[in-house]
Parts: C-alpha cells; sequence; structure tokens
C-alpha cells in the first residue's frame, strides 16, 4: 500500500461490560482485541470469521458509530472525530454503512426514491433538479427503474431492496462502505447479482468497501485483500487469492475446508475441536489453542503477533510458522 491510507486502525479494543447477577462478579466482554489494519482508496477488504468474533464492532469502530475504549483511527489522514459532533457528521457523508437487512434499514412508510433523496437533502447537495438526476442515476446504477424507485420497501423483493440501500448509501458519492454481512438474507441466484453490482459500483466509482461477511465464497468474489478474525483479533491477513487458496493460519485453514464444494463437503474437511472460549474469559497465550492440533508449548503462554510469512503483505499470527515452521494441514482452495 502506497500513500495515506483511507482508513488506518491502530491497536483497537474494545470491551463491553457484563454482569453476573446472582453473584455480583463482572466480566469485560472483548469484542475487538488489539486490532490494526489499512485500507486503501478504492480497495475492497473482506473481513471473514466466526458469528461473535468482532468483525461487526469493528466495522462500527472505523465509522465512528461506536467508541474504542483504547486505540485509533485516522480517515484520509487524519483521527476520526468523535461520534455525534459537526466534523464527524461531515465524515459521515464520505463513509456509509450497508446492513444485512434492507427491510429494516428502510423506512417502510416511504417510496424508494425519496429515501435515497434523503442524504441528498442532509448534505445539501444541490437544487431540486440536479437531486432528481442524481436519484434517478442512482436507480439506473443500481438497476432499479425509475417506477420501482416509486413503490414502497414492502413491494419490492429483498435483492431490490439491497439494491435500494446501496443506491442511498452511495448517494453522497461516499470514500468508503462498511458493508456487514450485505448478502447474507438474500437467496444464492440474487446474492450473486449482488455481489457482481458491489464489484462493478466498486470499479466505476473507486469507493473503499470493508466487506464483513462469514461467507467465504461471496468475500472471494469482491476481495482485493482478506482480514480473518477469531475471538476479537486478526489471525491473518493478505491478498485474497494468497489467502483464500494457500491459507496459513490453522484456522483460516479449518474455515476454509468447511466451504463445500460442487460435491458437497470434502473429506478432508478440518473439524476444529470444541467451541470458541468464552469472549469473558482471556487466557494467556494464543486464543486458538484450546481448539488447535498444531498447538505447540509456547501457545499456551506467549499470544502469537501478526507477522508476514511469504511476502510483506501475507501475514499470520501463528507460533508454527515464526520462524520457519510449517502447519500440519494445508487446506483446499475455496471452489
Ligand atoms: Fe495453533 Fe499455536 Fe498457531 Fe495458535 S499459535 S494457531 S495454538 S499453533
Amino acid at each position: 500500500m502506497t500513500g495515506i491510507p483511507l482508513i488506518e486502525a491502530r491497536d483497537l479494543i474494545k470491551t463491553y461490560g457484563s454482569r453476573r447477577r446472582l453473584i455480583g462478579e463482572s466480566h469485560p466482554v472483548y469484542a475487538v482485541n488489539g486490532v490494526s489494519l489499512k485500507l486503501a482508496r478504492g480497495e475492497t477488504l473482506g473481513l471473514v470469521g466466526e458469528s461473535g468474533c468482532g468483525k461487526s464492532t469493528l466495522g462500527r469502530l472505523i465509522l465512528g458509530l461506536e467508541i474504542a475504549d483504547s486505540g485509533s483511527v485516522e480517515f484520509d489522514g487524519s483521527p476520526l472525530a468523535r461520534a455525534g459532533s459537526a466534523e464527524w457528521r461531515r465524515s459521515r457523508a464520505r463513509m456509509q454503512m450497508v446492513f444485512q437487512d434492507p427491510l429494516s434499514a428502510l423506512d417502510r412508510l416511504l417510496p424508494i426514491a425519496a429515501q435515497i433523496r434523503e442524504p441528498l437533502i442532509i448534505h445539501k447537495f444541490g437544487s431540486q433538479a440536479q437531486m432528481n438526476k442524481r436519484v434517478g442515476d442512482l436507480l439506473n446504477a443500481v438497476g432499479l427503474t425509475a417506477a420501482q424507485g416509486r413503490r414502497l420497501p414492502g413491494e419490492l423483493s429483498g435483492g431490490q431492496r439491497q439494491r435500494a440501500v446501496l443506491a442511498r448509501a452511495l448517494a453522497t458519492s461516499p470514500d468508503l462502505l462498511v458493508c456487514d454481512e450485505p448478502t447474507s438474507a438474500l437467496d444464492m441466484l440474487i446474492q450473486a447479482q449482488v455481489l457482481d453490482l458491489f464489484a462493478e459500483i466498486q470499479s466505476a466509482s473507486g469507493v473503499a468497501i470493508l466487506f464483513i461477511s462469514h461467507d467465504l465464497r461471496a468475500l472471494r468474489r469482491v476481495s482485493d485483500r482478506v482480514a480473518v478474525m477469531y475471538l476479537g483479533s486478526i489471525v491473518e491477513e493478505g491478498p485474497a487469492k494468497q489467502v483464500l487458496e494457500a491459507p496459513r493460519h490453522p484456522y483460516t485453514q479449518a474455515l476454509i475446508s468447511s466451504v463445500p464444494g460442487v460435491g458437497g463437503l470434502s473429506p478432508n474437511r478440518i473439524l476444529l475441536r470444541g467451541e470458541p472460549p468464552s469472549p469473558t474469559q482471556r487466557r494467556p497465550g494464543c486464543a486458538f489453542q484450546p481448539r488447535c492440533a498444531g498447538a505447540v508449548h509456547a501457545c499456551n503462554h506467549t499470544a502469537p503477533t501478526l507477522l508476514p510469512v511469504s511476502n510483506p503483505s501475507h501475514r499470520v499470527a501463528c507460533h508454527l510458522l515464526h520462524p520457519g515452521g510449517e502447519p500440519a494441514s494445508i487446506a483446499r482452495p475455496v471452489a
């Protein structure tokens, strides 16, 4: 990555309070635990991990919708303004979010075109005629007709609604879209169409996208780089092709091996032992250790750090790879 990244997050930590009411003990839940990442202009970074790994919280921290306990986020070279401030509201025109459920993201009583127009009014886009033209262009860009723009959200299909949400998010020509599971509520065919639309819009507009998903196939379709999260931390990141076709971290290998191929699940599927440990109970060493078949002594007491493996842009946090070791198994690529 050359030049100033659009987003640079450093050492973000976010905890939530958790209270055991009966005995009055309080344990913080570590939703995000020391995450640093960069996102370049025009780049799509796929963020993947199991439910509850902290990826949605990380997206909200990056947008300033949540305040980190510690760490920092810079947007276009400047510290992100405090949520709610006038400066933050101005910067929100340049950073938009697309949610998983388009129906709950839209006002059910307002026609689609009026909802696409709302951010233009808020951010004083221009005259009525300029706004009319902009709304028409946005509907067209996401593959909706003017007639569909006059309908209410409930009168459109799920895929059409997600297109409408995308049009509204693009209204102010943002530099960044944070998309949180934007296709997981859609059926497979519509999902593929909407993913293609994301890729088209990304290449036409140059918007950077943080694409949060548990779906590795979706990530593969849209991502330039992929970061894999486990229990609040990034355990592997790098170019999408390298991470998805030659994963190095045992957790990434297991995730990828669980993606069904054309003929169903692979016989080489790596089964993880047990459940992820509770995020309220931090332990020393590697968080993945209780489920890792390749764990060595160091994994019990020393947390691995993200370090380059095959090239500087592919980084993995695993003692087996630093220095020199190889994980025991290599999963097959995503089909
Ligand atoms: Fe497994 Fe140890 Fe690597 Fe963690 S550091 S993934 S426990 S081998």
